[in-house]
């Protein structure tokens, strides 16, 4: 199992750079740091490319120690699936950023917000319910919400199925693929289940360019459009990447180019620049 292979690996390496002790250790800091509230969502923009607008965010975790201390992903998020964590950590950051976002709304009627859900998390037969009351708790209507099923092994358990997307769907969530072309979803799982986007994994939007072949990315969005699907593409660091992906079909982009993700504050603050007070 390569991604079992991969994980080990990396665990040794840090284990090697005495950057992090045994996984043991560093789960239970990981429970205590869900339990204190300190995995708090950071806000990433996603942008219409056509108009430029902006039309969502993506909640992306980080860990936020009392110390000051800032910890990414990259780093726990491998952890936490490993360990079953991912699912609580998942339900934290969607509870924060729909109730962030439900605040938002009021001055900002039309914002949506993406969240990450793992495999793991989508291994739980009620995962569609979790969001759910966890969407009606924020009192945040589910037609601003996005669901990136993110998850770069193929989900094992009963969770995923058409079945399901179909009934998150029928909530009023729209459900995407997150990091298309590089995880385990193949242009069959487009027909399989009844989607409403990808998002093509930023690998492809480094390459992006006027005198390399584009032809992958343009393949994926032709069959993303033929399938009614909209397509994002996440990593855009430069214009140029914005203005090839626009004329390769997609309909959406992230990325440095238009904004890091930022703290809570730091995005209310944006929103009320855009209001222009
Ligand atoms: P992702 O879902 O593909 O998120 C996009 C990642 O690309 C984020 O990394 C973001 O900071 C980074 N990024 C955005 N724009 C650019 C750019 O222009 N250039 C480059 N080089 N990078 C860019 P981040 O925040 O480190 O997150 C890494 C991954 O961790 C995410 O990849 C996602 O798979 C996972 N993750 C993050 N938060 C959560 C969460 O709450 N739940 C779950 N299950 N996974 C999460
Ligand atoms: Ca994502
Ligand atoms: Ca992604
Ligand atoms: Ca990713």
């Amino acid at each position: 199992d390569f991604a079992a292979v991969a994980a080990d690996q990396l665990d040794l390496t840090r284990r090697a750079n005495n950057l992090q002790g045994p996984s043991e250790r560093g789960s239970a800091a990981l429970v205590r740091a869900i339990g204190h509230g300190e995995i708090v969502p950071w806000y990433q923009p996603i942008v219409e490319l056509r108009t430029g607008r902006m039309t969502g965010l993506e909640a992306l975790a980080r860990w936020e120690h009392p110390s000051g201390a800032l910890d990414d992903p990259g780093v726990f998020i491998p952890l936490a699936e490993r360990t079953n964590l991912i699912v609580d950590l998942d339900r934290a950051v969607m509870r924060r950023a729909f109730l962030d976002v439900s605040r938002w709304r009021t001055r900002h009627p039309g914002l949506r917000v993406s969240v990450n859900l793992s495999g793991r998390h989508l291994d739980q037969e009620d995962w569609v319910d979790q969001v759910r009351r966890a969407a009606a708790t924020a009192e945040l209507d589910p037609s601003a919400v996005t669901l990136e099923l993110t998850e770069t092994v193929r989900p094992s358990g009963p969770g995923l199925t058409a079945d399901t997307v179909e009934e998150a769907r029928d909530v009023g969530f729209q459900v995407w693929f997150d990091d298309f072309g590089t995880g385990w979803a193949s242009l069959q799982e487009l027909v399989t289940y009844p989607l409403d986007g990808i998002k093509i994994d930023r690998s492809f939007a480094a390459q992006l360019g006027r005198h390399v072949d584009n032809t992958v990315v343009r393949a994926m969005s032709t069959a993303a459009a033929e399938l009614g699907l909209k397509v994002t593409m996440e990593g855009v660091e430069t214009r140029e990447q914005a203005v090839i992906a626009r004329e390769l079909g997609c309909d959406y982009g992230q990325g440095y180019l238009w904004s890091r993700p930022l703290p809570a504050a730091r995005l209310e603050a944006l929103l009320v620049t855009e209001d222009g007070e």
